[in-house]
């Protein structure tokens, strides 16, 4: 059984649509890393971290994903020169997708950005199957989420594969694929500007209170 899924920025400027939405045909995990939480802090959404400051991430194939409307009001970060390209609106700041390059397809989109939020993606996609890098964790890491999971990461890791063999890398939603270039404006943060927001970020305890004011 799959569904399409629309997503939906915090104001409703920005439109997407998730086809063929299924358990089987994504990846949902919960991230902890400090990459993570850094780019809600960058963004000023912190609100959309867990009380660990873990981010319940969705990933698909990129082809799955396309915008239908608002498409001049999105733009990509990146936290370091050769970090992950994490897109988000302007207009709302609300996270709509991190990629690498569409050498390596997939599309992790946090779950705030569908329309119905996680709900609405525990019925599609069904619950996380994990949680990673808890050693970021803000405060105690949340339980099966720190040392390596080998099944998690195999998982993933197939995901891509198959998305790459079955060409689902195309179309790209935010790589043309005449260049392989970026579709949207993106900016790098310094290493100044990335250092910042440190300190806001886990794995130090005294960053929960810090993170929800
Ligand atoms: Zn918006
Ligand atoms: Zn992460």
């Amino acid at each position: 059984m799959s569904a399409q899924l629309e997503l939906r920025c915090r104001c409703g400027a920005v439109r997407g649509t998730v086809s063929n939405a299924a358990p089987q045909s994504a990846n949902r995990v919960v991230c902890y890393c400090d990459d993570c939480q850094a780019f809600m802090h960058q963004l000023g959404r912190a609100d959309l971290l867990d009380a660990h400051g873990g981010t319940d991430i969705v990933q698909v194939a990129p082809s799955s994903l396309s915008f239908v409307q608002g498409q001049d009001k999105i733009a990509g970060v990146r936290l370091t020169p050769k970090g992950l390209f994490r897109w988000h609106t302007t207009c709302c700041n609300t996270p709509i997708g991190n990629t690498l390059t569409p050498q390596v397809p997939f599309v992790g989109i946090a779950v705030q950005a569908f329309d119905g939020g996680a709900p609405r993606a525990d019925a599609a996609f069904g619950k996380p199957v994990g949680a990673i890098l808890g050693k970021y964790a803000v405060g105690e890491a949340p339980k099966g989420s720190t040392g390596l999971n080998l099944g998690l990461i195999a998982r993933a890791v197939g995901k891509v594969l198959g998305w790459r063999l079955r060409g689902k890398t195309w179309p790209h939603p935010f790589f043309t694929r005449e260049t392989g270039e970026p579709i949207y404006p993106l900016t790098v943060l310094s290493q100044q500007q990335r250092d910042a927001l440190r300190p806001l970020c886990g794995p130090h305890p005294a960053a929960s209170a810090a993170g929800r004011t």
